[in-house]
């Protein structure tokens, strides 16, 4: 049986992965930093870790409770959107903050979990489509287009320092979907996008290692 471990899946996206892993047959392990909110995806099959990917005390709790643990997939789904990122109201300390748990933790996490995956697996994280520069037509937003542009970055540089050791990398864009972050008017249902970025990985092959893919199969350009 296959193992995919979640990470940041309380709601939302990682909530529908773990709904839809777990009714494909795998061993889910997901993480959420609040253990109150564990009980969704307990529910939906997933057996239950504590981990703010932000905070490296809670990373390491995390490292040491999966020792031995091999995992076909990691999965860091956990990101944030933050506020007053517009053109003359950033706020510089939550732009920072925005970076370091979009960019900067996955990074950590695959530092952390990379003796867990040896040996063709798959580290994924969730990107945006508003983390390509080419993609961006209407401005704004400059944390979090900034931090999923340097987790696209953090991608690739991981797909040529971990080919050696067998593993494939790739950043996920879900599309626009409903969800708290997303919003009401999103077209996507959870449902549709976690469908396709599951097929997206299913099919992933060592040579798209470190590129950004859209839920519908699409290679996006940086
Ligand atoms: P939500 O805001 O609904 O959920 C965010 C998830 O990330 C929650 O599970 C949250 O946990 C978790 N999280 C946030 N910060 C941390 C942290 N420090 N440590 C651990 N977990 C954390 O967002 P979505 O489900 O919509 O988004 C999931 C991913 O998809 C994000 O990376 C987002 O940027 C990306 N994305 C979403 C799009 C959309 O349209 N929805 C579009 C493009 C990308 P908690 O419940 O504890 O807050």
């Amino acid at each position: 049986m296959p193992t995919i471990l979640i990470l940041g899946a309380s709601r939302g996206l990682g909530l529908e992965f773990v709904r839809q892993y777990a009714a494909d047959g795998w061993r889910v392990l997901a993480t959420v930093r609040d253990p109150a909110k564990g009980r969704a995806p307990s529910e939906a099959g997933a057996e239950i870790y504590v981990c703010d990917v932000g905070d490296a005390a809670s990373v390491r709790r995390l490292v040491s409770a999966l020792a031995g643990v091999k995992l076909d997939v990691v999965l860091h789904n956990a990101g944030i959107y933050g506020e007053h990122q517009e053109f003359g109201s950033v706020d510089p300390e939550r732009f920072l903050e925005v970076v370091r748990i979009n960019a900067l933790a996955p990074l950590k996490l695959a530092e952390a979990l990379v003796d867990n995956l040896d040996g063709r697996k798959i580290f994924a994280a969730v990107s945006s489509l508003m983390g390509s520069v080419a993609e961006n037509s209407s401005g704004g937003s400059y944390a979090y287009r900034a931090a999923k542009a340097a987790l696209n970055m953090v991608i690739k540089g991981l797909a040529i320092d971990l080919k050696d050791r067998g593993v494939t990398t790739v950043a996920l864009s879900p599309g626009w979907v409903k969800t708290d972050m997303g919003g009401p008017s999103a077209p996507l249902s959870p449902a549709e996008a976690i469908a396709g970025m599951k097929a997206v990985l299913d099919g992933l092959k060592p040579a798209d290692s470190g590129a950004l893919i859209h839920y519908d199969g699409r290679r996006l350009p940086w």
